[in-house]
Order: structure tokens, then C-alpha cells, then sequence
């Protein structure tokens, strides 16, 4: 525990501590079983049980109503921008796609590939530097479904409201970089998805939530495996399940349960992140690259004002030899990006904070 430094990473991300605790502490064998959890069948007791657990504490977490599934599959978030239109986007419909970033680019060339898509609220010219506004979207009316990504990883934007679709309109949310880091109406939506490893668990699992009728769309004709309705009624085994993922997943979801859920998940969450983008505001040194109505209480992004890229190196390199790493934002905005999920502790922020202000200092 005293060499863990504080870990900036947009994902694969920091986990809770307790929670790798428990992990270490049972790799070896499970309490009462005497194996690991590796290394047991996904037909066994131990395992069904602990994939119901999951089940039941996310459907707690979340308030996941009765009419939606909870599965646990494979192929993390980039695999869904492919299984969501082969088994949604119908003959004769189009989706509609909100283009907020690059991830959104990533879903909507994939779903191309599988039927009309109508790529709405483009925000790219402005470098996605904001969410689109509603005078922005234009809608297909009676579309398959509405395509969102609640927040932008890579830019540091998110959606702080839903966008209005039509009451039969299923609205689709890739969630992979802000799930759980507040409430969430789940009835709001037809489907949320996410890859574990930015908010949930390691990577290699992918969260899918779906309402129960949304199945009823997948063709009889699809390839098994990448089924909704296949992997619903096959309870996420149809083969061998991620079982590790599993696991922990369902462990970062009991964690969140023990912090006051995800009210208390969303309080921490705004109150770190004003911390830390209350330091960018404060002199101008700093200027976060999202705009202010559209930042990010997951990824804050950031440049040097004076658009010294030596500076900003200089500011990587140092953080990094202090013990703050992961803070290198990605080449499409470059400058920082610190990415503060659920698990990020609230210390770490007070100490970059810190440091930050002792940069300036030096250099400014
Ligand atoms: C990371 C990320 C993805 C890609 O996730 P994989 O699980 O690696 O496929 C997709 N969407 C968003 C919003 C992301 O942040």
C-alpha cells in the first residue's frame, strides 16, 4: 500500500483499494471453496452465485427496473458499436448518432456498416470542445434508436442532461467513462453499455443494460454470440463468461453500495472535480480545453495557456517523478488529461491540486 502512487490512467483506471484487498486476499482460494475464482467452472454454484450477486447489486446500485436485463459480455465497448446495429438498427430504419467526439465517430462508422445512420449534433468543428445544444439535434423521427456517449474520454466533455428523444425512441448511451459516477434513470434509456475498466472493474468484461422488448429486435438470422436476445436468455453464459471480470466488477459494485451509492458517488464526484478545475480557474496559467457547461467530472483536460508544449512536458514529466501518473492527454487534444473516476481518491486531487499551484510558482 505505501508504493501505490496516484493514478491518472483513462483506463484501464484505478480501482478501490478494499476492493483489491479482497481480491489479493482470496486470489488463492475463495472463502470456503478452496480454489480461485480463476479457476472454477461458470456452471459451478460458486460462480452462479457470483454472478448473481453482481447482477443484484448493480440492479440495486442503479435502480435497474424489472423490465431490463443485466448482461455481462465480451469485446468491452468497441464490440457493442458492432452488436448494438446488427441487432437493433432494422431493415428499412435509421439510428441517429450524436457526435459529440471520437468515440461517437467510432460507434457511428460501425453502425454504417450495418444500416442508414444519420450523424446529428456534430460538435467538431469547435474540436468537441463542448456538447452539442437541443437547437443542434435533429432527430430521424421514429429512428431505431438515438446513439449517445455520456462523456467524451478523450475531450473531456459530458452530457450534464439527457437529450430529448421521442417517447417510442429507445436512447442508447455508451457509458464507458462515466458509469455509476452519479444517478442515473435507467428508464430513460433503451440501452446503457460500458467497458468495465474505466469505472467498474478491470477490462475484458462490458456492462450491458437492456429493456426486456428491445430483444425482440435481434434476428433470428445473427451469429450466437453476438446476440442480445442469444446472451439474455443463456444469462451472459452461452460460453464461458469473463469470470474474473465478473468478480471484481461485482465487488466495485458493492464498494459504491458501502459509499452511500450513487448519490454519494455523485457528490464525491462533483466535489473533487470543482477542486480540481477551481485550481485551472483560478489564475490563468492553466485553461481547461472543455467548455465550461460541458466539463467533465471524469477526464479534466488541460493545456498550458501560453501554448508552451516544452512546459507542458516539463509539467508531465515532473508530475510523473512526484508520483502523479497517467496525466499525458491523449495526442487528438494533447496538453494533460487527469482522469479522476469513482475510485480516484480524493487525496490525490488535493495533493496535484498542490503541486500544481508549486509549478506555477516556479515557472509561471
Ligand atoms: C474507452 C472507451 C471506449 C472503448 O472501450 P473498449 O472497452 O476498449 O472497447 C468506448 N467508448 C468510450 C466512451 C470510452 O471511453
Amino acid at each position: 500500500m505505501a508504493d501505490r502512487i496516484f493514478n491518472f490512467s483513462s483506463g484501464p483506471a484505478v480501482l478501490p483499494l478494499p476492493v483489491l484487498e479482497e481480491v489479493q486476499r482470496d486470489l488463492i482460494a475463495l472463502p470456503g471453496v478452496g480454489m480461485s475464482v480463476m479457476e472454477i467452472s461458470h456452471r459451478s454454484s460458486t460462480f452462479e452465485a457470483i454472478i448473481a450477486q453482481a447482477e443484484a447489486d448493480i440492479r440495486r446500485l442503479a435502480g435497474v427496473p424489472d423490465t431490463y436485463r443485466v448482461l455481462f459480455l465480451q469485446g468491452g465497448a468497441s464490440l457493442q458499436f458492432s452488436m448494438l446495429p446488427m441487432n437493433l438498427l432494422t431493415e428499412g430504419t435509421t439510428a441517429d448518432y450524436l457526435m459529440s467526439g471520437y468515440w461517437p465517430e467510432k460507434a457511428a462508422k460501425e453502425a454504417r456498416k450495418v444500416g442508414t445512420v444519420n450523424e446529428t449534433g456534430s460538435t467538431k468543428a469547435d474540436g468537441y470542445s463542448r456538447i452539442p445544444s437541443d437547437d443542434e439535434i435533429h432527430l430521424t423521427p421514429g429512428a431505431a434508436y438515438v446513439h449517445m456517449t455520456s462523456n467524451n474520454t478523450i475531450e473531456g466533455t459530458e452530457w450534464h442532461r439527457l437529450p430529448v428523444v421521442g417517447p417510442d425512441v429507445p436512447l442508447v448511451c455508451d457509458a464507458s467513462s462515466d458509469i455509476f459516477s452519479g444517478p442515473v434513470d435507467v428508464a430513460k434509456h433503451g440501452v446503457i453499455y460500458a467497458g468495465a475498466q474505466k469505472n467498474l472493474g478491470p477490462s475484458g468484461v462490458t456492462l450491458v443494460i437492456i429493456r426486456e422488448d428491445l430483444l425482440a429486435r435481434s434476428a433470428k438470422g445473427l451469429h450466437t454470440m453476438l446476440s442480445y436476445a442469444v446472451q439474455a436468455e443463456n444469462g451472459s453464459m452461452y460460453n464461458t463468461p469473463p469470470a474474473f471480470g465478473v468478480y471484481v466488477l461485482g465487488l466495485v459494485a458493492k464498494w459504491m453500495l458501502a459509499q452511500g451509492g450513487l448519490p454519494a458517488m455523485g457528490a464525491l464526484n462533483e466535489r473533487k472535480a470543482a477542486k480540481l478545475y477551481g485550481e485551472l480557474d483560478r489564475t490563468g496559467f492553466w485553461r481547461p480545453t472543455a467548455q465550461r457547461e460541458s466539463r467533465s467530472l471524469m477526464n479534466v483536460t488541460f493545456r498550458a495557456t501560453s501554448g508552451d508544449e516544452a512546459l507542458e512536458n516539463a509539467f508531465v514529466k515532473e508530475a510523473t517523478a512526484a508520483g502523479f501518473d497517467g496525466l499525458k492527454g491523449h495526442r487528438a487534444v494533447g496538453g494533460m488529461r487527469a482522469s479522476i473516476y469513482n475510485a480516484f481518491p480524493e487525496a490525490g486531487i488535493d495533493q496535484l491540486v498542490a503541486f500544481m499551484a508549486e509549478f506555477e510558482r516556479r515557472k509561471g
